[in-house]
């Protein structure tokens, strides 16, 4: 029986553990360790924020799934990889010590870089987290006019949340009567860099502006004041509310194994083994690869990397190979939506579709996905 200890339990690190544990029932040890045991479901929090949802309906308790999987769940994080002992050291309330395994998946997601844009935490409202999405909540029934921005830092690889929240906005200030407000939405680059170069500017520009929202593109933040915005070329933009994603990267804690790149994402093959270590893959928003991250990559990842393990442990040499693709759905509200499907790798694929169909696929591909992944809602096997 050989030892499989996955890291982290967000969409990468669950659906690892539901794909390993169907594909090997039960013939070796599944350890998942993760430093909390709620999983958030991320693409409800501009819902949270906008009380369209309760926290109820974005988090669950993975124990009690973990648990129907045979999967041992430990509530610690990772604090060093001893890949030539094949030990992970680890530190939490369940155990404080070493645990051992034949193969690693790490899947521990990103780190926000907060320390990249001072004035982030005092000035700034953000939706990486519940505690967040609650407090820009508050903010958002308080405001009752001014300047709102909605904004991405430079090197933040996540747009959607950002137009998801400027448009929820506008619909919000429209149901309230509310004239008083001046919205925009910043970006580092071209919106298309955003998006790893899919040309979706003209689609976004024409719906920001059927709205009256200002999109300002090539506007690199460097510093949050207090009512302001500062870019690194010194210009300002004044503001009464502010939402920003701030600058990603991996964690820095992995450098010292020598498996990161300059971010400290992990670097792969295309099978989504670890370059520089054995019996190592790694998934999710951790993994080194260009463009923005997003769950729907990360549940694809999961699925390969569990094949490719299963296939491992059977003796055989792994077959499945990644494609890094967008599929993406951005919520204008009111029904309208953007769909993205864009190859990253092979930009031939390119397939952009607004309408209101998208609107009710990404309500109800939300809610199948929780019933599928928590353990106390109907499983329909994943
Ligand atoms: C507001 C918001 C909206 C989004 N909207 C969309 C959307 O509409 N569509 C879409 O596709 N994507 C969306 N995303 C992106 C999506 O949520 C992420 O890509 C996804 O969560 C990545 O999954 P992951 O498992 O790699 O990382 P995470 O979900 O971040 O999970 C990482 C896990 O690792 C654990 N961990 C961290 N450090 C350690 C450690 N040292 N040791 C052990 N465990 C550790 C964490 O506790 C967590 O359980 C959104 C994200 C946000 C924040």
């Amino acid at each position: 029986m050989k030892r499989i200890v996955i890291l982290g339990g967000g969409f990468a690190g669950l659906v690892m553990a539901e794909k390993l544990s169907k594909k090997l029932k039960g013939e070796h040890e599944i350890t998942l360790v993760s430093p909390r045991r709620t999983f958030v479901f991320y693409p409800g929090l501009v819902r949270l924020a906008f009380g369209e949802t309760d926290e109820s309906e974005v988090t669950f308790d993975m124990v009690e799934k973990l648990q129907g999987l045979n999967v041992r769940f430990i509530e610690a994080e990772m604090l060093h990889l001893k890949p030539e002992l094949r030990r992970v050291q680890i530190a939490g309330k369940d155990i404080n010590g070493h645990i051992s395994y034949d193969y690693l998946v790490i899947a521990i997601g990103r780190r926000l870089a907060t320390e990249k844009l001072p004035g982030f935490f005092e000035y700034a409202h953000h939706l990486l987290g519940i505690k967040a999405a609650k407090k820009f909540n508050t903010a958002i029934e308080d405001f009752e006019g001014g300047n709102a921005v909605f904004a991405i830092a430079p090197e933040a690889d996540l747009p959607v949340p950002v137009i998801e929240a400027a448009f929820a906005f506008d619909n919000e200030l429209k149901k309230r009567g509310n004239k008083n407000a001046k919205l925009s939405v910043i970006c580092p680059g071209e919106i298309d860099e955003a998006f790893a170069g899919a040309k979706i500017h003209s689609e976004l520009k024409e719906a920001f502006s059927k709205r009256g929202i200002e999109l300002i593109e090539n506007w690199q933040i460097s510093e949050v004041a207090r009512t302001k915005l500062i870019a690194f070329d010194g210009r300002t933009i004044p503001f009464d509310l502010l939402m920003v994603v701030p600058t990603f990267r991996g964690q820095a804690r992995l450098s010292e194994n020598g498996i990161t790149d300059g971010k400290n994402f992990v670097e792969t093959d295309e099978f989504l083994r670890v370059k520089g270590i054995d019996n190592a893959y790694a998934i999710g928003d951790i993994a080194s690869f260009e463009g923005p991250k997003l769950a729907h990559m990360a549940v694809g990842q999961a699925s390969i990397a569990a094949s490719n393990l299963a296939s491992e442990l059977k003796g055989d040499e792994p077959e499945e190979v990644y494609f890094h693709e967008i599929a993406s759905i951005i919520d204008e509200g009111g029904g309208d939506t953007i769909y993205l499907h864009y190859g990253i790798w092979d930009k031939s694929l390119y397939r952009l579709k607004s309408g209101t169909m998208w609107s009710y696929i990404k309500k109800i591909h939300d809610k199948v996905w929780k019933m599928r992944h928590n353990g106390s809602w109907i499983d329909l096997g994943a």
